[in-house]
C-alpha cells in the first residue's frame, strides 16, 4: 500500500493508526542496526499521536492520517533532538516546530523519527555523519548518497513510505537516485525553510522522498504554501497536483552538458526518451553552456553562506559548550572544535572566498556565474516544458571509495546543483539499472512552480 491508500483506510476506520505505528516501529528496529538510517525513533510521541488520531472522528482525520513520516535530523520538531548529525548539536532540543512539521501534524501524519545525514547537510555519501555512515539497503557495501541518505535508505529499505529531506545542491535527488526512489527538490520559495537548520540559505529547500510517485506529489501538497515566517516564501497558492495533458509537451535534452556521460546511464536516458516519444512527447536538443560550471560555483557560494550561517554555533548562542574553557578565544577553540572535518573545511573555504582580499575573485565571481547559469535555463524554458538529464554522473559507489578524492565526490552534484543555483524544481526518479544491478536515477527539471508537469511526465515512465 502506498501512503495515500494507507491514509484512506485510516480515514474509513479500516486501519488503526496505532497498529500502523507499532508495525513501523518494529520494522525500523529490525532493519536499522544494519543500515543506520535512523538516529532516533520518536516512539512515545509517535504512539501518543497515533492514539489521538484513532480517537478522532474519522471524518476529521487528515490527508496523511496514520502515515509514518521520518524527518531529516536538521528539521525542528518541538521537544525533540535535532542534531544535524553533529557533535555540535548532539543534545540540542528543538524549541519550536518547523513549518513543515506543523503541516505534517495538521494532516495527521505520524512523525516517526529523525534520520541520519551528512553533518549539517554537507556531503554526497552520508559518510560525514558524526554518528556513523548510512548504508545503502540495496547493497550494504555501498553508500546511500547524501546528505539525506538516512531518509532515502529508510524509504528504500521499506521501513517507511515517506520521508523529508533537504536539498541544497542535490541532497534529496542524489540519495533518491542511489536508492532507487523518488525525490523532489521543489521551486525555491515554495516550501518554507522556517525550522530548517540553515546550510546555504539561498539554495536550501525541504522536499519529499518517497517510494511511490503519487505519494511524492501528495507529500509536496502537504508541505508547500506561503509562510510569513520565511521571508523568501512565495505568496503563490500552494502546489496542487492536477491532471495534466502531456501529449504535445516538449522536453529538452542538454547535449552539451551531457558530453561525458557514463554509457550505462546514457542508455537509460535514451530508453526514457524513446518511451516518452512513443507517448506523444516531443524532444528538442538544447544548450546549457554554463551548467558545467555548476559545481565550482555551487561550492564557493554555499561554503560562503555556510561560513556565515554556522557562525552562530559558538558555544554562546548555540551548540556545544566546553565548561573548562578559559577566555573567549579558548572557548571558541574548544567549542568550535566539535565540528567535523568537512564542516570545518567548508567554513574555512567560505571565509576565504568572502574575505575582502578574495571576494572579487571568488564569491562575487561565483554570483555572476550563478546568474549565467540561471539565464541558460531561462533561455531553455522559452523552448521546452521540461529538461531530461541524469540525476547523478554514477550509480552508488562503495563506502570509502571517494573519501580521499574530494573533487570526484564534489562532482556528484554536477547534474543536481544547477537546480539550486537557479532555484528551479527538479524531480529525480528511478529508471533502469546498471550492469551491477544498481538503480539509475534520471531527472526532470521544470520551470518555476511547474512541479505538476514533472510529476505528469515521470508518471509516463512509471513501471
Ligand atoms: N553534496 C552537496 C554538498 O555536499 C549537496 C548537499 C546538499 O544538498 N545539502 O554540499
Amino acid at each position: 500500500m502506498n501512503a495515500s491508500q494507507t491514509a484512506a483506510k485510516v480515514r474509513l476506520g479500516q486501519l488503526k493508526a496505532e497498529d500502523l505505528t507499532k508495525d513501523c516501529i518494529n520494522r525500523i528496529k529490525e532493519g536499522n542496526a544494519k543500515i543506520n538510517a535512523f538516529l532516533e525513533i520518536f516512539e512515545q510521541s509517535a504512539l501518543a499521536q497515533a492514539r489521538a488520531i484513532d480517537a478522532k472522528d474519522p471524518s476529521q482525520r487528515g490527508k496523511l492520517a496514520g502515515v509514518c513520516v521520518a524527518i531529516k535530523d536538521n528539521i525542528l520538531y518541538k521537544g525533540h533532538t535535532a542534531s544535524c548529525a553533529s557533535k555540535m548539536l548532539e543534545n540540542y532540543k528543538a524549541p519550536y516546530n518547523a513549518f513543515v512539521v506543523e503541516r505534517l501534524l495538521a494532516e495527521d501524519a505520524i512523525i516517526i523519527g529523525r534520520t541520519n545525514m551528512d553533518e549539517f547537510a554537507m556531503g554526497s555519501s552520508n559518510e560525514n555523519s558524526a554518528f556513523g555512515p548510512v548504508k545503502n539497503p540495496l547493497d550494504l557495501e555501498r553508500v546511500p548518497g547524501g546528505s539525506s541518505g538516512g531518509s532515502a535508505a529508510a524509504v528504500a529499505a521499506g521501513m517507511i513510505t515517506m520521508a523529508l529531506g533537504s536539498d541544497t545542491g542535490g541532497s534529496i535527488r542524489q540519495p533518491a537516485a542511489f536508492c532507487g526512489i523518488y525525490g523532489m527538490k521543489p521551486t525555491y520559495g515554495s516550501v518554507s525553510r522556517y525550522g530548517l537548520v540553515a546550510f546555504a540559505s539561498s539554495a536550501d529547500q525541504i522536499g519529499p522522498l518517497t517510494a511511490d510517485l503519487q505519494d511524492n506529489a501528495l507529500l509536496l501538497e502537504v508541505l508547500s504554501g506561503h509562510d510569513p515566517k520565511d521571508s523568501t516564501s512565495s505568496q503563490r497558492p500552494a502546489f496542487k497536483m492536477a491532471e495534466l495533458e502531456t501529449k504535445g509537451l516538449t522536453v529538452g535534452i542538454p547535449s552539451d552538458f551531457l558530453e561525458n556521460l557514463n554509457l550505462e546511464i546514457r542508455s537509460c536516458l535514451d530508453k526514457a526518451k524513446e518511451v516518452l516519444s512513443d507517448k506523444g512527447i516531443n524532444f528538442k536538443e538544447i544548450s546549457l553552456p554554463y551548467a558545467k560550471y555548476s559545481s565550482p560555483c555551487y561550492y564557493i557560494l554555499t561554503s560562503s553562506e555556510a561560513s556565515s550561517n554556522l557562525a552562530r554555533f559558538d558555544g554562546l548562542r548555540y551548540g556545544y559548550k566546553d565548561e573548562s574553557a578559559g577566555d573567549l578565544e579558548d572557548s571558541y577553540l574548544k567549542d568550535r572544535a566539535k565540528f567535523g572535518p568537512e564542516v570545518k573545511r567548508r567554513i574555512m573555504l567560505g571565509t576565504f572566498s568572502l574575505g575582502s582580499a578574495h571576494a572579487e575573485d571568488y564569491y562575487l565571481k561565483a554570483q555572476k556565474v550563478r546568474a549565467l547559469i540561471a539565464n541558460d535555463f531561462a533561455e531553455a524554458f522559452k523552448q521546452v516544458d521540461a529538461i531530461l538529464m541524469p540525476a547523478t554522473p554514477n550509480t552508488a559507489f562503495k563506502l570509502g571509495e571517494k573519501t580521499e578524492d574530494l573533487i570526484s565526490l564534489y562532482l556528484s552534484d554536477l547534474y543536481t546543483a544547477p537546480a539550486n543555483i537557479a532555484g528551479l524544481p527538479a524531480l529525480s526518479f528511478p529508471y533502469g539499472k546498471d550492469a551491477k544491478g544498481l538503480p539509475v536515477g534520471l531527472q526532470l527539471y521544470g520551470n518555476y512552480f511547474e512541479e505538476a508537469k514533472l510529476y505528469a511526465l515521470a508518471a509516463l515512465l512509471e513501471k
